[in-house]
């Protein structure tokens, strides 16, 4: 087993004050900042996300123009690249990440799977090369891009968990039913405290049983621990 953390879009735009700012987004930056403070060792790759919109047209229908956005499918215009409000939010410790994925530009993209690092690998190739086989999501917003690349992972045949203190959505009502809707996915909702450090994601068999072969063949990765 090998995990990563998804960071989806801890952007300025998309937390308090920003253009499409949800509650609770400055408190999700400092929670993944806390979290990843006891819990960097437990991944061993750490993906951020940034919505990163074009400045000269609607990005495919995007942003709203001439009408109000309806915030369901038409947004007010945020995360232009490289304006301030596109960088990660200043209390996210961007340190720990290995891998910056940019996404949106010049169409809508709620997954981070529809998005590329800065090399123009995608999310599937950068996944593969590091034989990545769980990962765990935190980020904004739980309704939209958290809500769609969790289930991209979960098609991807991620073992997905979403840690649910560290996620903020745009409305309570469509960030509880994104929540049940990965549940039923089969996404396993966690919160952080309850992770334990160096756990496997959950405490199933099939996890328990693989840890055991692992001792017993004398070849698996425990063996890197003994130092
Ligand atoms: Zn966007």
């Amino acid at each position: 087993m090998s995990r990563a953390l998804f960071i989806i879009d801890v952007q300025n735009d998309f937390t308090e004050g920003g253009a499409l700012g949800v509650d609770g987004g400055a408190a999700v930056a400092a929670g993944i900042t806390e979290y990843l403070g006891a819990h960097r060792g437990d991944y061993a790759l750490v993906v951020a996300s940034r919505d990163w919109h074009d400045a000269d047209n609607d990005n495919g229908g995007h942003f709203a123009v001439d009408d109000a956005p309806d915030f369901v499918q038409t947004w007010p215009v945020h995360c232009v690249a490289g304006t301030p409000g596109a960088e990660y939010h200043p209390a996210l410790d961007t340190s720990a990440v290995d891998v910056h994925i940019r996404k949106g530009q010049g169409v809508p993209a709620y997954s981070i799977f529809e998005g590329t690092d800065d090399a123009g690998a995608s999310v599937t190739e950068v996944l593969a090369a590091h034989g990545i086989t769980d990962v765990d999501v935190v980020g904004i917003a739980t309704d939209y891009c958290v809500r769609a690349s969790a289930l991209d992972a979960l098609e991807h045949g991620q073992h997905v968990r979403v840690l649910t203190d560290l996620v903020a959505g745009v409305a309570s009502e469509s960030s509880a039913a994104a929540l049940a809707e990965l549940g039923h996915a089969g996404a396993i909702l966690a919160e952080s405290a309850a992770v334990e450090a160096g756990a496997t994601p959950d405490a199933s068999d099939a996890a328990e049983a693989s840890g055991a072969a692992d001792a017993a063949d004398g070849a698996g990765p425990g063996d890197g621990d003994a130092r």
